[in-house]
């Protein structure tokens, strides 16, 4: 909630948190369930933010669709197809994450599966793909920006958070995002990063999440958008 605020007044439009984490090592923080759904429910009270959050497995479809605004399916479940058909037969937005080794063409018949149940309201969301590199947590690749618009009719957005790794990359990549024609960005904030239980590393302050803000409207303006 404290957090939530802070990035509403720095002109966030939505709120994302993950309540069911799918994390590499069992032993990690794997998230607060039902309890981290509702207090994501409390900040949207408080703030007015929709909000946005990762559901892993078909058996909480409901508690989601009761929920939440829109439904984030991860990286790792980019081609769940059984959870794919799933949001599929609901009519709630869905955040798909581009997988971490899959190709464009891979990631639009993930976002056929769920338009072919009947659901149209698909948005991507590239978080960069694991390569040779390894001075990045993932390599973000941006040319998916202007390839998904020629494509495809559906919006892109950019997490340089879950790319990069590392704080300190967050602004180039977003800005460059911003440039080549992103539809949104997806930027993680925390306001001591050095406890979060989970990707503190690459979270931004809210100082600095609302100096980059700026630094966005400035570049959505010389090309002719608006963001948000
Ligand atoms: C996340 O958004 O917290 C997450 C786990 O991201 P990804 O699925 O892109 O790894
Ligand atoms: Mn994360």
């Amino acid at each position: 909630v404290r957090i939530a605020k802070e990035v509403k007044e720095a002109g966030a439009n939505m709120l994302r948190g993950g309540a069911y984490k799918p994390r590499t090592s069992p032993y990690a923080f794997q998230g607060l369930g039902t309890e981290g759904v509702l207090d994501l429910v409390k900040a949207r009270d408080l703030t007015g933010l929709p909000i946005v959050s990762e559901l892993m497995s078909v058996d909480k479809l409901d508690e989601f669709v009761k929920n939440v605004d829109i439904i984030q399916i991860g990286a790792r479940n980019m081609q769940n197809f059984d959870l794919l058909k799933a949001v599929g037969r609901t009519k709630k937005p869905v955040m798909l994450k581009r997988g971490l080794c899959n190709t464009i063409e891979e990631w639009i018949m993930a976002a056929e599966y769920i338009m072919a149940e009947g659901n149209p309201n698909v948005i991507f969301c590239e978080r960069g793909i694991r390569t040779f590199e390894t001075y990045t947590r993932n390599t973000l690749d941006l040319a998916v920006i202007p390839i998904i618009k020629e494509r495809t009719h559906l919006p892109i957005i950019i997490d340089p958070s879950h790319a990069a790794g590392d704080y300190k990359l967050i602004e180039s990549l977003s800005l460059a995002a911003i440039a080549a024609g992103a539809d949104g960005l997806i930027i993680e904030v925390h306001d001591e990063p050095e406890n979060a239980w989970s990707d503190g590393a690459q979270s931004l302050k809210p100082s600095k999440f609302n100096d980059l803000v700026a630094k966005g409207k400035a570049i959505a303006h010389v090309i002719g958008r608006s963001l948000g």
